[in-house]
């Protein structure tokens, strides 16, 4: 176990280690190509830029099934990129103090319902830093109640995401207010992972809230007219005459002053990691009718 009193909170330096290895173009895939280059420099981190710290810690995404134990999928650190499954759980135990957040997927990752839990598994030892984030993906599967009893360290944390499901307790905002309260802007940063103008990687936490539909020209303040933009596309859009259309659940069209149309779509929180090949088709030995096929 991690003994944090007698380290320095160096998220850098880990995270540097654990994308040294990290295998790439897992949840770090970019939300929609444009179908040409948008106009604007790019908002996204500069390999220049340090790692964007939330509070003094990171935004870690990861897999709850890899923070047991059970798999070995790489994590993410928002606008950093992916660490390795022991990096992703050394941050989330010197993270535990921070915000701990959960999003409940469906089949192809996408999200069915996010939210908060106090508790942490019995297996992290207390201290550790009280800022960043740890965002939880947890497939329904993992809300049996089974796998709680087999592993008694989570159990109180899995069955307090089961309980949140269950009940679905739905976020209570006033739609007239000009800024979205915590839990409404912590489902829009959940559900959109970054910046929505096309190409952009800024995370969403690191992003301001945009109206679609401008406050100003009573646009509500409801999920489905917020969105995360970061300042500079932000700008684009209240400054330079880009606008923001929605096509459907997850397709939107930024419109630029020249009429051009960019289409971005909604990527899944977490897409299903790769099924392992079938044990028959790695198997050994080749079928005893396979052609030779050296030369001589
Ligand atoms: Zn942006």
């Amino acid at each position: 176990m991690v003994d944090f009193a007698s380290q320095p909170a160096d998220y850098g330096t880990l995270i540097a280690a654990g994308q040294a290895t990290a295998p790439t173009g897992q949840a770090t895939a970019p939300s929609g190509q444009p179908a040409e280059p948008p106009a604007g420099p790019p908002a996204q981190p500069s390999a220049d830029e340090p790692v964007r710290v939330v509070d003094s810690g990171v935004e870690l995404r990861v897999g709850l099934a890899t923070l047991m134990g059970l798999v070995e999928e790489p994590g993410e650190v928002a606008g950093a990129g992916p660490v390795i499954a022991s990096v992703a759980r050394e941050l989330a135990e010197r993270q535990r103090r921070g915000q701990w957040r959960f999003a409940i997927l469906d089949a192809d990752g996408h999200l069915l319902f996010d939210g908060l839990t106090r508790y942490r598994p019995t297996t992290v030892p207390a201290g550790g830093d009280s800022g960043g984030i740890v965002e939880l993906h947890v497939p329904t599967h993992l809300l049996d109640p089974s796998l709680a009893e087999e592993h008694p360290a989570w159990a109180r944390l899995l069955t307090d995401l089961a309980r949140q499901y269950d009940v679905q307790a739905p976020i209570v905002q006033d739609p007239a207010a000009r800024l979205p309260g915590r839990p409404l802007r912590r489902h829009v940063q959940v559900k959109h992972r970054s910046c929505s103008f096309p190409g952009c990687r800024r995370p969403a936490a690191q992003s301001q809230v945009d109206h679609r539909r401008d406050h100003a020209k009573h646009g509500p303040t409801h999920e489905d007219n917020l969105g995360p933009a970061c300042a500079h596309h932000h700008d684009l859009k209240t400054r330079w005459g880009w606008r923001l259309v929605k096509r459907d659940e997850r397709t939107y069209l930024w419109i630029s002053p020249l009429n051009r149309r960019h289409v971005v779509t909604i990527e899944p929180i977490a897409p299903p990691f790769p099924a392992p090949i079938p044990q028959s088709e790695t198997a050994p030995d080749p079928p005893p009718d396979r052609p030779d096929d050296t030369d001589g």
